[in-house]
């Protein structure tokens, strides 16, 4: 079989492999789809931490059931997606139910090779059916769980006012899944097209990031700022900045995880008694909530999907998809 393996920095190649084989308790996978993210193009660009080269990549999946254990519950031919966080189950995280934030969490595609090849032999728990979706779909139910995840750490309710900064993947699962449960929602972004995207698919409010946003920000909510502030920017100055938009008794969700490290005021973080989260991967109920999400038609999927990259094709359309003006919000790689 064939699969990409990102060589090194800046390279990704098609290589043989053999398949794999599938041990008891397993289940072996004809791969469908993998969507394609940061995380995946901080590895290509050489600035993911603790990523040991060379490594087959891909961690968003949708996949078809070849073979699994009798007793598994799952039949040749279902389709599937892919929790690719594996847990270790005896942490202390994991002891509290909290696999997402396991103290050795191995991740597909990052820690261990992941699902850009033809086929994947998995443990039985990180494959859950995906009834009633398509392959494209199944494909998207891991980023978007990312941010059902923030959403739900940070208790959103009805009525929420909410400011998401970065409009990326990961800021449109989080400002989707908050306008689900009736928060009132804004996104601040730089690029004009993510801002449209998410006004025109996602209902929300949209400010554009840059000359004069918190006075802006001051005006929409008549001098109280937001309730709620996610970040999904990757910037450490954007996090930072973030804090001033908090308001009094308020939370601060850090979702996206930078290289670096942050500072605040304390007397603007106190004045406020304000909470300050991170939120990490995702849980089994987060995925749950995104499928059923899909299924009540309320995910604009079809939208996300901007691009689509045919398997052998992924070594040399790597470098367009990142470039930030490819207009890229989700791209998938049809793997078969
Ligand atoms: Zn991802
Ligand atoms: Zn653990």
């Amino acid at each position: 079989m064939k699969a990409i393996e990102c060589t090194k920095p800046e390279q990704l190649t098609l290589v043989d492999r053999s398949v794999p084989e599938r041990k008891t308790g397993e289940v072996l996978l004809r791969m469908l789809r993998a969507g394609i993210c940061g995380t995946d193009m901080h590895i290509y660009a050489g600035n993911q931490p603790y990523f040991e080269y060379p490594r087959v990549i891909g961690h968003e999946l949708s996949a078809e059931v070849v073979e699994s254990d009798p007793e598994s519950g799952l039949r040749d031919g279902d389709l599937v997606y892919i929790n690719p966080y594996i847990a270790c189950h005896s942490c202390i995280a994991c002891r509290s139910a909290k696999t997402n934030c396991c103290v050795s969490l191995s991740v597909l595609g990052v820690h261990r090779d992941g699902g850009l090849a033809h086929y994947l032999s998995l443990p039985r728990e990180n494959v859950i059916k995906a009834d009633g979706l398509g392959a494209d779909q199944a494909a998207m139910v891991e980023f978007l769980a990312v941010g059902a995840h923030a959403v739900a750490r940070a208790q959103v309710r009805e009525g929420t006012s909410v400011l998401v900064t970065g409009g990326g993947p990961i800021g449109i699962g989080v400002a989707l899944f908050a306008s689900l449960r009736g928060a009132k929602v804004t996104v601040v972004d730089m690029r004009e097209e993510r801002l449209r995207f998410c006004a025109g698919h996602l209902g929300v409010e949209t400010e554009h990031a840059g000359e004069g946003l918190r006075e802006r920000l001051l005006d929409r909510t008549s001098g109280e700022m937001f309730a709620t502030v996610f970040d999904a920017t990757g910037s450490p100055a954007a996090m930072e900045a973030g804090f001033l938009n908090v308001a009094h008794g308020g939370t601060y969700v850090l979702v996206s995880i930078v290289n670096a490290r942050i500072g605040f005021e304390d007397p603007e973080f106190h004045k406020r008694e304000m909470s300050l989260l991170s939120s990490r991967n995702a849980q089994l109920q987060d995925f749950e909530r995104v499928v059923k999400a899909m299924r009540d038609g309320h995910v604009p999927t079809k939208a996300m999907n901007t691009h689509t990259v045919a398997f052998e094709d992924l070594p040399r359309e790597m470098p367009n998809l990142i470039h930030s003006n490819s207009g890229t919000i989700k791209a998938l790689v049809q793997i078969g």
